[in-house]
């Protein structure tokens, strides 16, 4: 029998339980996790707000269970992110209703027993119902172990006074306890309330602190020292760095929210090899149509091949692209647009040779782990801070500074698709790509946590 057979054995008899933020950026990783975990025979039942709910069909593998998430009707339609981890957060602890819903999935004996719950870190209602009934948890972190370990720092960067910044002239200003991150480049939101946004972290970094270990969508030679700075801080059985998950789970799709227009596949199909710019901003990030005009324009002057995802909600307070008149008649045949992509085929394709991306570090990481120089242009919370990494650690990608304005994209096209500074940058992300498939082979460290973990888990 093979390893993976006999590891299948041992464990087809435990269950893992996971809870997402139900956010795209979020789901994603927690569900690689889960089928990396599936795969190594471990039964998983995930959990799910009503808000963004999942779809059960989707994954025919797992249990699903839905939890009321009391998240209020205008908050959940606002969009923003912070204020509803909060108010879903401050519903859940007022109500019995998440740890009745553990209760009972922790009692259904058709189902083999639970070893632990997998849960965000900014679900500290849930750890806090999950420990009541005695059951531990896990954490996964979505973001970069460099982005934790400004989380951890949060009260530091405060007591500092590198925040809140005081004047626009402090932006430049080095945080010399966090190389090589200025004050721009810490978390940041689209709200100015930075006590909101300090809570938020706060409660992150106790999610992290109540549960049994970490793991980090990361890979070992990509964050080696911020790794390290969080195993310093951290008392908790492990700090594991597992990533990228979507390399190693089996399914690359089948967690979009938005069903993903996958006539573009054949579309790159016809272009020449490296020659298109793949351009999406995440599902998050909005604009106003005045810079959807101007990155319009942009795409269009640069003469590039483009691919470039314009989600209907991606302009504020309009329900479809908007794009400019004249716009599809000056690229046609060279450029396509499309509500949502299967965005990690899309970034393996041969034809993609360039991403313009806000830096979620799930785009991040899935550019890096095929080799994709970037043009990044971060929007908010965690990006600013992972395009700093792209640009000045990694040197993969640089920053399209300021508002979008169409010379100015035309330009940096160019420089990222033709020019010697996008070639450097493009060899830099080929020799970051290889270290990713190292650290996925058999004995490479992301393998080697996978492992680490599955022990942890058995011994639960
Ligand atoms: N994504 C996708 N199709 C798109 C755009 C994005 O499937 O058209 C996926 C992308 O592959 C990534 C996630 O959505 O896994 C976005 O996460 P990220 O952390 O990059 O940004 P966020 O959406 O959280 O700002």
């Amino acid at each position: 029998a093979s390893r993976g057979d006999v590891s299948r054995r041992q464990h087809a008899h435990r269950r893992v339980l996971v809870f997402p933020l139900p956010f795209q950026g979020h789901i994603n990783p927690m569900l690689q996790l889960a089928d990396v975990l599936h795969g190594r025979g471990l039964a998983v039942t995930v959990l799910h707000t009503q808000f963004n709910a999942l779809d059960p069909a989707l994954h025919p593998e797992f249990t699903f269970v839905a939890v009321p998430d009391g998240v209020p009707a205008d908050v959940a339609a606002s969009g923003s992110i912070i204020p509803i981890i909060l108010a879903m957060n401050a519903a859940m602890e007022a109500s019995p209703a998440v740890r009745d819903v553990l209760a009972s999935v922790l009692a259904d004996d058709g189902q083999p027993p639970a070893a632990c719950l997998f849960i965000d870190a900014n679900l500290l209602a849930v750890q806090k119902a999950a420990s009541a009934l005695g059951l531990p948890t896990m954490v996964l972190r979505t973001g970069s172990a460099a982005c934790f370990s400004c989380f951890l720092a949060y009260p530091m960067l405060h007591h500092n006074g590198y925040l809140p910044p005081k004047a626009e002239s402090q932006l430049y200003t080095p945080v010399k306890e966090l190389p090589p991150l200025r004050v721009r480049d810490l978390f940041r939101t689209s709200t100015s309330d930075h006590k909101m946004v300090r809570k938020v972290l706060a409660r992150a970094s106790e999610t992290v602190r109540n549960s049994f270990g970490l793991v980090v969508n990361t890979f070992d030679a990509l964050e080696t020292a911020e790794l390290d700075r969080i195993r310093r801080e951290l008392d908790v059985a492990f700090v594991l760095a597992a990533g990228p998950l979507h390399k190693l789970s089996s399914r690359s799709t089948g967690s979009s929210l938005l069903r993903e227009d996958r006539s573009c596949m054949e579309w790159l199909d016809k272009q020449v090899p490296g020659s298109v710019l793949y351009v999406s901003f995440g599902s998050l990030a909005s604009m106003d149509g005045g810079e959807l005009s101007e990155i319009a324009w942009g795409l269009a002057n640069s003469g590039q091949p483009f691919l470039w995802v314009v989600r209907r909600d991606l302009v504020r307070g309009s329900d479809g692209p908007g794009l400019p008149e004249g716009f599809d008649r000056a690229v046609e045949g060279r450029g396509k647009v499309i509500p949502w992509a299967p965005q990690q085929e899309v970034l393996a394709h041969f034809a993609v040779g360039g991403f313009w991306t806000h830096n979620g570090w799930n785009s991040t990481l899935e550019s890096i782990s095929e080799g994709l120089p970037m043009i990044c242009m971060p929007h908010f919370a965690d990006q600013m801070m992972n395009t700093r990494y792209v640009e000045a650690v990694w040197g993969v990608g640089f920053e399209l500074e300021g508002k979008p304005e169409r010379n100015k994209i035309a330009k940096a096209i160019q420089k990222l698709m033709n020019e010697r500074e996008g070639e450097v940058a493009r060899e830099k992300a080929r020799e970051l790509k290889k270290k990713v498939v190292s650290c996925l082979k058999s004995g490479g460290s992301s393998l080697l946590a996978i492992d680490k973990l599955v022990e942890h888990i058995s011994s639960l």
